[in-house]
């Protein structure tokens, strides 16, 4: 018998989210983007927030209960992976930060268990969410499971429809899951439903609101436990190539994925950062969710950013293909890194992600989520403008299993005819 290989256990480390680095102004504004418009009940609630937050940050305890429940709970740090063969067809080195391992298979669990922590901190009891897709919503009932926090999420109706396995999910961790039968039925007014519960409850609850946006301090608070996405894939770049990648690639939502990777790399000037919108079927009003290519400044839930809004500034209806992508409203800060030029935003459409997210499977095993598959299929264009070789991060925010029954039903209609393709399966 010889001696098996020598192992050198390697404790994995977590850095700490990027506490304090580029706050907003003193009233939670990004350059004109921001601030808090919120109703007269939740004017004291929102600034309690603010201080319990500010406070929570600069304590070493609470970082430190943070980072052990990111590396022991979530899974962190999740891998840096280069995928050579998607990389070889475009001449670049694309390396995919791998939000889709971690626990609940999104970046969402990251604000969740930061928010849920400071929830229990400020002594509350209950929580509520909003959810579209579901992502945030199973993420927040199972943050609320690990801390023992009541736990209620809104949702549209038409929602609960596409996403049953989602609250299925989300029952099972013990959630209480409300329809929202209202407007839209969607997200948009899932929103307004958890923020009116909050009005009535807020003394033993908390908000937890999914991703970059609502009054200050969220986009603020949101993008700081996000940090964490990119501060790992920093060190983890330069680790791999000695250097900085040449640009950084992500899907935007609300913005909550974009901004915690982007953040690591706001300061250096050299780093391009492409976030990437969900084109749709086309850039007509209603038929998709690209905010920079449509939107004019206005006020959604308690923020002042760019908004897909008629003349009269009534809110225009949004498609995408992706749930997590169909929001006519954008991060406030995003609004703000684009006007000043730091960071440039595309969209791509329905099959453009389509073709992406097949792409990503037959050449690296990888089924990303949608709006991750709109983030892979941005290189395409961006490599006509980077030269042969240059490294490039992409964010892979999630896992596609939540996808695929309606990728099989997307596929089967633009092959025209339903169930065309499992056809020419059973004919061979
Ligand atoms: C929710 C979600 C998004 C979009 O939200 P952001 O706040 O823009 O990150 C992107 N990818 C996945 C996998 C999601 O679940």
């Amino acid at each position: 018998m010889t001696a098996g290989p020598s192992v050198t256990h390697i404790e994995p480390r977590v850095p700490p989210p990027a506490f304090g680095r580029r706050d907003p102004d003193a009233r939670g504004y990004f350059g004109p983007y921001g601030g808090r418009f919120v109703p007269e009940t939740l004017v004291a609630p929102v600034a309690a927030l603010e201080d319990a937050y500010l406070e929570a940050r600069r304590d070493p305890a609470f970082t430190a209960s943070l980072t052990a429940a990111l590396r022991d709970y979530v899974g962190r740090p999740t891998p840096l992976y280069e995928a050579g063969r998607l990389g070889e067809t475009f001449g670049l080195r694309v390396f995919l930060k791998r939000e889709d391992l971690a626990h609940t298979g999104a970046h969402k669990i990251n604000n969740a268990l930061g928010q849920a922590l400071l929830a229990k901190r400020m002594g509350k009891s209950r929580i509520v969410a909003e959810t579209g897709a579901g992502q945030h919503g199973v993420a927040t009932a199972t943050a609320c499971a690990w801390l023992g926090l009541a736990c209620v999420v809104y949702m549209g109706v038409d929602d609960m429809a596409r996403q049953a396995l989602n609250v299925v999910r989300m029952r099972l961790l013990g959630a209480e899951v409300r329809a929202v039968d209202a407007g839209s039925r969607t997200l948009k007014d899932a929103i307004n439903e958890a923020m009116r519960d909050w009005v009535a409850t807020v003394a033993d609850t908390h908000y937890l609101l999914g991703s970059v946006l609502g009054p200050h301090p969220y986009p603020l608070m949101v993008r700081e436990f996000q940090s964490v996405i990119g501060e790992e894939a920093r060190a983890q770049v330069v680790a791999v190539t000695g250097g900085l990648p040449a640009a950084v690639v992500a899907s935007v939502g609300g913005g909550s994925n974009a901004l915690g990777l982007f953040d690591a790399f706001v300061a250096d000037a050299d780093v391009r950062l492409v976030g990437v919108e969900a084109g749709g079927e086309a850039i007509v009003p209603g038929r998709h969710a690209a905010r920079m290519a449509g939107g004019h400044v206005g006020v959604l839930h308690g923020t002042r950013t760019l908004l897909l809004q008629d003349d009269h500034g009534n809110v225009l209806p949004t498609h995408s293909v992706s749930a997590g992508l169909d929001y006519p409203a954008i991060g406030p800060e995003h609004a703000w890194l684009a006007e000043q030029g730091r960071a440039e935003y595309v969209h791509v459409g329905d099959a453009e992600a389509l073709e992406a997210f097949q792409q990503l499977g037959r050449l690296e095993g990888l089924l990303p989520a949608l709006e991750s598959a709109h983030a892979v299929a941005a290189l395409r264009a961006l490599s006509g403008s980077l030269s042969q070789g240059a490294a490039v991060i992409v964010g892979l925010s999630g896992r596609g299993d939540k996808d695929v029954a309606s990728v099989e039903r997307l596929l089967a209609a633009t092959a025209g005819s339903p169930g065309a393709e499992d056809q020419n399966v059973a004919h061979r």
